[in-house]
């Protein structure tokens, strides 16, 4: 996001301008294009959980089997 006083660029969902504090124009095509942005962070966020939740699954799933295995295969 382009700042419209300083021409200074901006976080993309800023409110007002980290260089010289002016109100940065919200248009409803910007406020679409932020709502789209958080959307895609959120489920980046998601995903990375669910591949974490995964592989801890995995790991528990792969100590029971060594767990039964020493169990009934002595
Ligand atoms: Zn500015």
């Amino acid at each position: 996001m382009i700042c419209p006083r300083c021409h200074n660029e901006n976080k993309y969902d800023n409110l007002t301008c980290d260089f010289c504090m002016a109100t940065l124009p919200m248009s409803d095509k910007r406020k679409a294009e932020i709502e789209r942005r958080h959307e895609e962070e959120r489920k980046a966020k998601m995903k990375k959980s669910m591949d974490k939740l995964i592989g801890l699954l995995f790991g528990v799933l792969v100590i029971i089997a060594i767990v039964i295995w020493g169990l009934f295969f002595r």
